[in-house]
């Protein structure tokens, strides 16, 4: 027993040295010399109104949290939108490098990167907690890296607003055929999908919908959620707020990082950099999971807004076209349904013990007594 014990051991060292002398003598392995007085002075643009509740806050915790881990070796200065490029300029600006940083969703660029779809969300598709699963542990954030490769961009989660609101409209919506005719604001997969349902659908920045509201150039939108949509001021332009979020079952936010400038970074501050990200990405869901009810209280019985549930046949044919646009979708791009395809590997793993763990507990935690 001693004897193999002993030769175990000798065996261990021999790696260990081997190891360690490998180490030593290739150049290319040598650690990154670290000068602790160069700073490094990063841009970053965002599709948000600057300070924004949740979406601006994630931009502006970043910078905090990257500037407190680093010992103020790394700067970010952190721009609303239209201060430094237009909201919907974001994407182009990071991929071409005028600025570093970038803050959005990536739903936004379907023109430029068709499978960026199922990075923000997907129609029926994840939770919050399920995404953050998919992208951390299932494989989302290396097919998300590749999507992103030809664009010189290197993608983060950045945030995660839970589930949305179906959104606000000025009639009621009792059977499918009440949103044919409709002008709404809904970005992403969704916009599809409503558009098969017969509603013209348009993409516009968050502060541009209360205008486009009022004005009467869209007649319903959808924007996130009580906490966001109440600073908003929607509820001076639209009387029902229609629930649940069909279309937004756990969006995710990302921050987006030109490729050159995030190798420049010595290897700490890239570390910094990533590990704030994911901070920063749990921070949101947190501040939108402590502050929606107060927002949807204030919401219904200060300002007289009418909650609404979607009935379920409209959700049901929804959901029915849901399918259908996936399936197209994925049809001519490779890329979209190679993603798309580990995407629903991974929702038909989670659920079913998801089924049986928090859709149970919750279940039966709210049954009314
Ligand atoms: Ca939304």
């Amino acid at each position: 027993m001693k004897a193999i014990n002993k030769n175990l051991l000798s065996f261990l060292t021999l790696i260990l040295l081997f190891g360690c002398s490998e180490d030593s003598i290739t150049p290319t392995q040598e650690p990154q010399s670290i000068d602790p007085n160069k700073v490094y002075k990063w841009n970053m643009v965002t599709t948000w109104p600057k300070n924004y509740p949740g979406l601006g806050r994630a931009a502006e915790n970043l910078s905090k949290y990257v500037d407190e881990m680093s010992n103020g070796r790394m700067k970010i200065k952190v721009y609303g939108a239209g201060e430094l490029v237009p909201a919907m300029g974001v994407f182009d600006a990071v991929s071409q490098g005028s600025v570093q940083l970038g803050h959005g969703a990536s739903y936004y660029w379907i023109g430029k990167v068709k499978s960026s779809q199922f990075f923000t969300a997907v129609p029926f598709g994840l939770t919050a907690q399920e995404m953050n699963a998919w992208i951390h542990w299932g494989g989302g954030q290396e097919l998300w890296e590749e999507a992103y490769a030809p664009f010189n961009l290197m993608p983060m989660a950045g945030g995660n607003t839970g589930v949305q609101m179906a959104g606000w409209f000025n009639k009621e919506i009792n059977s499918i055929g009440d949103l044919k005719g409709l002008k709404m604001r809904i970005p992403g997969l969704a916009g599809e999908v409503f558009s098969r349902a017969g509603v013209e659908t348009v993409v516009l920045p968050g502060s541009d919908i209360f205008l486009a509201l009022q004005q009467g150039v869209i007649d319903a939108a959808e924007w996130v959620g009580p906490y966001n949509d109440l600073t908003f001021g929607f509820h001076q332009v639209a009387k029902y707020y229609y629930y649940p979020g069909w279309h937004e079952g756990g969006s995710t936010l990302e921050i987006i990082i030109n490729k050159d400038a995030y190798m420049s970074l010595p290897d700490d501050l890239k570390a910094i950099v990533k590990y704030a990200s994911r901070a920063v990405n749990q921070e949101m869901l947190d501040e939108y999971t402590a502050n929606n009810n107060r927002a949807l209280t204030e919401l219904v019985e200060k300002h007289g807004v009418e909650l609404r549930k979607l009935p379920d046949d409209v959700l049901i044919e929804l959901r029915r076209l849901s399918k259908e646009v996936m399936e197209e979708f994925i049809a001519d791009d490779e890329m979209a349904k190679k993603i798309y395809d580990s995407y629903l590997v991974f929702k038909e793993d989670v659920i079913q013990y998801h089924s049986i763990s928090e859709k149970a507990f919750i279940e039966i935690r709210d049954l009314e007594q």
